[in-house]
């Protein structure tokens, strides 16, 4: 039966592996989704901090020539309070010394014999204090990431100020990656005349390895039966998550289907309406019974490049990551049409490679069909062309899919 592809997406995120905790290096942790909340072990700043070189005084001595007490170096503690007549020297990061409730620009001052003046008298000076208070950015046990943030450059940056030399995270899934066909053969062959090289096998592990996932390539496998129940049987044992290209469609050596289910899976969809990926197959293999304990999963996806590429940012993409603990779809963003959009075929829903241009409206790229996967590299994304509809008139909107 054919379902909708939101459908899908929603059988999917059903049928999510169980994430488990593994404690990991800073260092081994970007790309990684938090499984635990990380709290702020102390205020931000930790202290009055002077946010300019400059001399820290008391507001109201303002334009007073003011004796300079010391120089108070980022990283030390200032050993003198500001009392009337009297200032410190102090530079960016330095904590604020006691009395003082003012820092003024180094640039604005002159510092002759131990005395600092105004340059020129101004009203200006007054306006920005140029402190920034203990606890002004985060307070002590603050919450700054919660259990399911994705670990990148900002959340390393929050980790490594918490002290979060070690991280609570998600195991990573291991993904299999299987390629069917007779005609398929890597890119160290040279093809006959009736050959094509595998791309789908390297593509897919791109995307599994940006996705976070452990990768283990199978290579591929002929349109044989025995051979496939062997291989799928195999990356199944030694996978969480199998994706096999190929041999899913109406085809007469398209075996997967029936060697999925003689590998102990259910088959929960094996046909979406959306284009290309129709024939986009989801099945799982659980423990005991109920929706729940998944324990493996198998993505089949049609073997025509663009189709796999799309399937995967679709829907295997966020099926890794939310077995991470993690959150993710595509950002999806509603922009208007540079030119009309024509299509034939309106029966199911349509995702093509589009171009997003500088002005805010996007193009079609010039796109003949699942096998062109040239068009998919200079795509910043992809449109949704929504099942009944032929034309989107230059001007009109349509729902784009950011997958960079
Ligand atoms: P299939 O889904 O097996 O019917 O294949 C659909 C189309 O995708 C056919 O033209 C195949 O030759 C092509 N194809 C299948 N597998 C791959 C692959 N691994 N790399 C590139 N093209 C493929
Ligand atoms: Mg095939």
């Amino acid at each position: 039966m054919m379902i909708k592809f939101e459908e899908a997406l929603r059988i999917v995120l059903e049928n999510t592996l169980s994430p488990e905790e593994s404690v990991v290096k800073l260092e081994d942790s970007y790309g990684r989704v938090l499984y635990k909340d990380v709290y702020a072990e102390r205020d931000m700043p930790p202290f009055d901090k002077s946010a300019v070189d400059g001399y820290a005084l008391k507001r109201e001595e303002i334009g007073k020539p003011l004796t300079v007490l010391e120089n108070i170096q980022a990283g030390y503690a200032p050993a003198k309070e500001i009392v009337s007549g009297t200032c410190s020297k102090i530079m960016t990061g330095a904590m604020v010394p006691a009395g003082a409730d003012f820092v003024i620009m180094v640039e604005d001052t002159l510092e002759e014999n131990g005395v600092m003046r105004l340059r020129e008298p101004s009203d200006e000076f007054r306006k920005r204090n140029n402190i920034c208070y203990k606890g002004e950015d985060i307070k002590k046990d603050d919450t700054l990431l919660k259990a399911g943030t994705i670990i990148t450059a900002a959340e390393t940056a929050i980790l490594a100020s918490s002290g979060y030399s070690v991280v609570s995270v998600s195991k990573v899934p291991t993904a299999g990656i299987l390629s069917t066909g007779d005609e398929i053969v890597e890119p160290h062959i040279t093809p006959s005349v009736s050959q094509i090289r595998n791309s789908n096998g390297w593509q897919l592990r791109a995307q599994a390895i940006a996705t976070g996932a452990n990768v283990r390539y199978y290579g591929i496998v002929s349109d044989n039966r025995e051979l496939l129940k062997e291989a799928l049987g195999k990356a199944t044992d030694e996978c969480d998550i199998t994706i096999i290209t190929g041999g899913v469609s109406a085809g007469d050596f398209d075996y997967v289907p029936e060697i999925i289910k003689e590998c102990g899976f259910e088959i929960l969809f094996n046909k979406v309406a959306v284009q290309p990926g129709k024939p986009s197959t989801f099945a799982v293999k659980r423990e005991g019974s109920g929706k729940s304990g998944v324990l493996k999963v198998i993505f089949a996806l049609p073997g025509n490049p663009v189709s796999s590429l799309i399937q995967f940012e679709m829907l295997i993409k966020p099926y890794i990551i939310k077995s991470m603990g993690g959150h993710y779809l595509p950002l999806k963003l509603s922009l208007p049409a540079a030119e009309d959009f024509k299509r034939k075929n309106a029966e199911r829903l349509s995702l093509i490679p589009v171009v997003i241009n500088s002005n805010g409206t996007f193009s079609a790229v010039r796109y003949n069909g699942s096998a062109h996967i040239t068009a998919m590299a200079g795509a910043d994304a992809i449109a949704e062309i929504p099942e009944g509809v032929t034309l989107i008139a230059a001007g009109e909107r349509a729902t784009l899919h950011l997958f960079r």
